[in-house]
């Protein structure tokens, strides 16, 4: 169930554009996070999701469109 708040929803990597629930990106391991982001992105199968290739997405999980 999605949350109603986006702000809830934590913070992006400005790097790989992972939604992320900690301090580090678990993916790039950086702290070059943003909570400035839209366009709430699922991706359940990399392999087969042009919007996953278009955005060098190699891992499933919950990533933004959008960073800033
Ligand atoms: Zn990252």
């Amino acid at each position: 169930m999605p949350p109603a708040n986006k702000k809830k929803q934590g913070k992006v990597c400005r790097d790989c554009h992972r939604v992320v629930e900690g301090e580090n990106c678990v993916i790039c391991g950086t702290t070059n996070l943003s909570d400035d982001w839209s366009g709430y992105l699922v991706i359940i199968d990399p392999e087969n999701s042009e919007v996953a290739k278009r955005m060098n997405i190699t891992l499933p999980g919950r990533y933004a469109l959008k960073v800033r």
